[in-house]
């Protein structure tokens, strides 16, 4: 059968279970879903099923089993490596599972459907005095099964982790459509932990339905500083002093010189726009530690800034400078008809080294490379400007984004610090791993998808993916 007739078959099938406005099959509808945050890789869905349940989403894994069509779970498609995106197979978008079944506070976690945006979450939870601490910059739009799909960041992640630090368990329905529950409130476990596993694993092992989040306290006090420097490299030696000298911050951020031009001209959250960089530090926790701290913080970065430390004196002129980095991406348009959003880790240590070679390999191909970084982290985000009309440029972004990727690995780093791996770079995955290690995880694939239908073409390499960025490319010599 081929995927076209049993398509059909699905969509018969399916019509029979759920309301007519479940189901997307109008293929200028269909457009909507043909990409994620990755606008470079595109491809049409061959229809969108909205569940509303587990039991629901069990109906349509089981009928795209019966059919072999290939099945993609979808969040808020913020995404940012062409994750959520389906060549002709069924996306499961799950925007109308966004209950919060249970807050527990005794337990300090909360049950949620994954539909549920991030930053709502924390929302309802604040005025008890708690949050989920992952958050991401698209937290106001992403979904907590997103988050867990690509194991999300964020500012926060060096002092608080990762999102798979922050899930206890969830519900599943498997490619075979089999409802699964992984972990639970108990928080340890035997065995291999495949909660773990799960989470990151990019919606190719299952769909997840429900999800227990662990709530973290609201630390006592927060308080966020400015650090302004006239050298890229400062700010980025500023990062390893702060954290050598034993302080964790809750946040440790950089933005360079081009993206505070962009920021400035859109949102004028107060970084000095002659600065070649500003870092942000956040430091949280209680009154008498945060104050060691700070004076700690003032002692360190001495010399090493070009203008006096500034502090955020209310909690407006502190959301202000949050605003100013959470929405850093979305101000290249001030700059730029389109950019590409790189993400990579490299060593804390190669900071400076790193951002020297995207500054040389973006001079390279004649494109300008602004940065953010989730500094504490490793964790780079170069955004390639480019101009999606002119194909050449397209091009030259593709191949900026490879070489700079390629060099975190040089560096000994990762391919990605927190958009997953996705379409985009499945070609990159045998620079990173042995066969011996890409056999291991293609053979977890295989245990939990032996027909390989929970959205194929993402992370494994081989795998048909992102035909525009498969282009690999060789690293430019010194110029
Ligand atoms: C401006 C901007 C800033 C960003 N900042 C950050 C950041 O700071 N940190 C960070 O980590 N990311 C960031 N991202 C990337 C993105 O927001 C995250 O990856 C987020 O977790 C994706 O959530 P989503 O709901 O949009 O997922 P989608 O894009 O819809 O899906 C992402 C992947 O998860 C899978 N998936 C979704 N839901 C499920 C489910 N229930 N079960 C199984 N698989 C599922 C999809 O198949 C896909 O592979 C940013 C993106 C943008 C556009």
């Amino acid at each position: 059968m081929t995927v076209n007739s049993g398509l059909d078959n699905v969509i018969k099938k399916i019509n029979r279970h759920f309301e007519h406005s479940s189901i997307i099959t109008n293929p200028v509808e269909l457009n909507l879903y043909s990409c994620d945050g990755l606008r470079l890789h595109t491809s049409q869905p061959g229809c969108v099923v909205i569940p509303e349940s587990t039991d629901d989403i069990q109906i349509i894994i089981k009928t795209c089993n019966e059919f072999s069509v290939p099945f993609t779970a979808r969040g808020a498609g913020t995404g940012l490596s062409g994750g959520a995106t389906s060549d002709a197979g069924v996306i499961i978008q799950l925007s109308r599972m966004n209950q919060i079944h249970e807050t527990d506070y005794a337990n300090r976690c909360a049950t949620v459907q994954p539909g549920v945006v991030n930053s709502y979450l924390s929302m309802i939870t604040r005025p008890e005095g708690y949050h989920f601490a992952p958050d991401p910059s698209s937290q106001i739009a992403c979904t907590i099964g997103g988050n867990v799909a690509e194991n999300a960041g964020g500012p926060h992640t060096l002092k608080y982790g990762v999102t798979t630090d922050h899930i206890l368990g969830m519900t599943a329905v498997m490619p075979s459509g089999d409802i699964i529950q992984f972990g639970g409130k108990e928080r340890y476990a035997p065995g291999v932990d495949l909660t773990c596993l799960m989470t990151g694993s990019e919606g190719t092992l299952g769909v997840v339905t429900e999800i227990i989040v662990n709530l973290e306290k609201i630390p006592e006090t927060t308080r966020t500083f400015l650090l302004i420097f006239d050298q890229v490299a400062k700010a980025t030696d500023t990062v390893s002093a702060i954290l050598e000298k034993g302080i964790v911050p809750a946040a440790l951020e950089m933005i360079d010189s081009l993206c505070i031009q962009a920021v400035e001209a859109k949102l004028k959250a107060g970084f000095p726009k002659n600065a070649q960089a500003v870092l942000l530090v956040e430091l949280d926790g209680s009154k008498s530690l945060v104050q060691k701290d700070a004076e700690l913080l003032k002692n360190i970065v001495g010399s090493l800034v070009s203008e006096p430390i500034q502090e955020a004196a209310t909690a407006e002129e502190r959301m202000l400078l949050w605003k100013g980095r959470k929405h850093a991406a979305g101000s290249m348009g001030q700059l730029s008809p389109a950019f590409y959003t790189n993400d990579g880790v490299v060593p804390r240590h190669r900071l400076t080294d790193i951002l020297n070679e995207i500054y040389r390999i973006g001079n390279y191909y004649q494109l300008r490379v602004a940065n953010l970084c989730h500094a504490g982290d490793g964790n780079i985000h170069p955004l390639i400007l480019y101009d999606p009309k002119q194909n050449d440029e397209v091009n030259r972004s593709v191949e900026c984004s490879s070489d700079i990727l390629k060099t975190c690995l040089d560096y000994g780093g990762s391919l990605t610090g927190e958009h997953g791996i996705g379409a985009e770079k499945n070609h990159l995955l045998s620079d990173m791993f042995s066969e011996y290690q890409l056999d291991i995880m293609r053979g977890i694939k295989e245990i939990f998808d032996p027909n390989n239908l929970a959205n194929p073409g993402k992370i494994f390499p081989g795998s048909s993916g992102c035909g525009e960025l498969r282009q690999l490319s060789r690293k430019p010599e010194p110029v």
